[in-house]
């Protein structure tokens, strides 16, 4: 059996943790467990910025994820950055075991508001450790926020084609061969949008639809090589926000 694992660091509402662990159960059909509080990262404090460094939390959380971890979200309740924005409401490893996310941001007087929050950012922090980029569907909880009103905007759940994977997460690496099969009669140039669309009309299983999801939406591609090539590329890294 393999664990969803809540990692606070410094003080969390225990509240927050609660619940956040029954939603994330029900979401991902897995157990979750939280585990003791750690203190709040000193080697991530950055002086001049007066802010935490988000990949640093990634780094610690690996370090202290136990064995039978699946994923391991981190909660810091202090303001998190990554270098390429003013701050950020977490970190994740893309296709990988580790996430952060802040409270800082997010919280509210109103608790159902605060709560909701916090539950969008996790579950999006989470979609990236299964290989999620951003969603351009507004209303996915995988689009991007760069604002807390923004945040509050987007809906409280994955969209259906993300929904149906974290409903059956499968590890499984597809073979490059399986994959160009869905890339057969497509014509090219082609959009990301268009490479899912085409591929779910031939009802491409969860594994290749997930390979397709982690292409970057920018641009088109020239070819199903140019596609192939790409995922390896991309297969893991730290996904900013
Ligand atoms: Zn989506
Ligand atoms: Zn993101």
């Amino acid at each position: 059996m393999k664990y969803i694992y809540l990692q606070p660091y410094g003080m969390i509402p225990e509240w927050l943790l609660g619940k956040l662990s029954q939603d994330l159960a029900a979401t991902f059909d897995l157990a979750v467990k939280i585990l003791p509080s750690r203190p709040v990262l000193d080697e991530a404090y950055d002086v001049e910025r007066s802010q935490y460094k988000a990949v640093e939390f990634l780094t610690d959380l690996r370090k202290v994820a136990p064995r039978d971890v699946e994923k391991i979200l981190g909660v810091a309740p202090v303001d998190l950055y990554n270098e390429q924005a003013n701050f950020v409401f977490g970190e994740a490893e893309l296709g990988g075991q580790a996430a952060v996310v802040s409270i800082y941001h997010l919280a509210d007087p109103d608790e159902s508001l605060y709560y909701a929050r916090f539950l969008k950012e996790s579950l999006h922090e989470l979609g990236h450790t299964f290989g999620f980029t951003h969603d351009r569907n507004p209303e996915c909880v995988m689009s991007f926020s760069a604002s807390v009103s923004e945040v509050d905007r987007k809906g409280l759940d994955f969209c259906q084609p993300h929904y149906q994977l974290v409903a059956d997460p499968q590890t499984l690496e597809p073979e490059d061969r399986q994959i160009s099969s869905y890339l057969e009669g497509l014509s090219f140039p082609a959009a990301r949008e268009e490479i899912i669309k085409y591929a779910i009309n031939l009802r491409a299983p969860k594994v290749v639809l997930e390979e397709f999801f982690k292409l970057p939406a920018l641009g088109k591609y020239n070819s199903a090589d140019e596609v192939l090539e790409t995922i390896e590329k991309i297969d893991r890294y730290n996904f900013p926000d």
